[in-house]
């Protein structure tokens, strides 16, 4: 942390600033300029509270010059983080997963029809919510375990991996025998709770970037995961709210190689959640290979004009087994596989 007093700061501001600095426990450097006083923290400073110092009389202006976040951080492991799933499937390496399903499982059919068409495509993941984190109360909440149940089958009828949404603690328990990776929606992005209980156990968790949530807010909420010991995290772009409307959300395609830049954690990009509308699915999710995501969660449903929820997003199955054979094509391209 670097503090800059204002040229006019008194050396009483100064040393007010100093001994709350050190009062914090770190070292304090002065530089003293000939028109300002620049003191630099040296120490454990992650946990410092910057706006504290920000409100002290003579003070120009506070910031970082190390991330707040450790673990998540690319220091933390250089070599970039492959998360792995019991039957080998891998997220992170030089393999570009595919995640796909519905919004919501809705029934066997549903569900039995897209496994059997996700596995066809190539891909090793299944997604499915049952349960839906829905705007209004009134809509479609999705089945519940018995839900979970039917895609377990689903998933196991075709040698394929589970991703569902958790979005309480007390629906850990009993969903771990029908996920293979928990998915923190974006609207429980900082649901700090939810995020300490699922550093408790021992599977991977895909975290969904918030709605307004900045990349380093992102990379807090997977620290807190990585905090409990759980360090199989993968992180997701799913758009963001913006000014623009013409788009459900704006899908930060450059978030992928931020992320990358700053953590070793991979990231899937969603350009289902990210854009909202079926004809724009395709390309975002090319761009997302493009800019080197480890994989793209994408919507689909046999019926997908009349899916339960999300249908003005979701892809037809035969719409998804082209994309995936373009993404093939994008993939190769960026020295990926897929
Ligand atoms: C979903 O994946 O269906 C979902 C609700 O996603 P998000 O949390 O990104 O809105
Ligand atoms: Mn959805």
């Amino acid at each position: 942390m670097i503090v800059a007093m204002q040229e006019k700061a008194t050396e009483e501001q100064i040393d007010a600033v100093i001994e709350a600095m050190e009062e914090a426990g770190v070292d304090v450097h002065r530089t003293t300029g000939a028109t300002q006083t620049i003191l630099a923290a040296v120490g454990s400073t992650a946990s410092l509270d910057l706006s504290k110092f920000e409100v002290f009389p003579g003070v120009l202006h506070v910031h970082r010059i190390s991330a707040p976040y450790k673990l998540a951080g690319r220091a933390f492991r250089p070599q970039g983080t492959v998360v792995e799933f019991p039957n080998g499937a891998r997220i992170g390496g030089e393999q570009v997963a595919v995640i796909a399903g519905p919004c919501a499982i809705e029934n066997r059919e549903q569900i039995f029809e897209t496994a059997a068409r996700v596995k066809a495509a190539g891909a090793s993941f299944l997604r499915g919510g049952a349960f839906k984190p829905r705007s209004s109360p009134y809509a479609f909440q999705g089945l519940g375990i018995p839900g979970l149940k039917l895609m377990r089958e689903a998933a196991e009828a075709n040698g394929l991996l589970t991703v569902t949404e958790v979005m309480e603690i007390a629906q850990i328990e009993p969903m771990l025998p029908y996920t293979d990776c928990f998915q923190v929606g974006a609207r429980n992005m900082q649901n700090f709770n939810l995020l300490r209980e699922l550093g408790q156990i021992r599977k991977p968790v895909l975290l969904k970037r918030g709605i307004s949530a900045t990349i380093e807010e992102l990379l807090l909420s997977s620290e807190y995961i990585m905090a409990g010991g759980n360090y199989d995290i993968i992180l997701c772009e799913r758009g963001i709210r913006t000014y623009e409307t013409s788009t459900r959300n704006t899908m930060d395609i450059a978030a992928i190689p931020v992320v990358h830049k700053l953590s070793h954690l991979p990231i899937v990009g969603d350009p289902s959640h990210g854009t909202g509308r079926r004809d724009m699915v395709g390309p975002m999710a090319k761009a997302a290979v493009a800019a080197g995501a480890d994989g793209i969660l994408v919507e689909i449903h046999p019926n997908a004009d009349k899916a339960a929820s999300d249908a003005a997003q979701t892809l037809y199955l035969d719409q998804f087994e082209k994309l995936v054979g373009e993404l093939r094509v994008i993939a190769a391209a960026v020295g990926r596989t897929l």
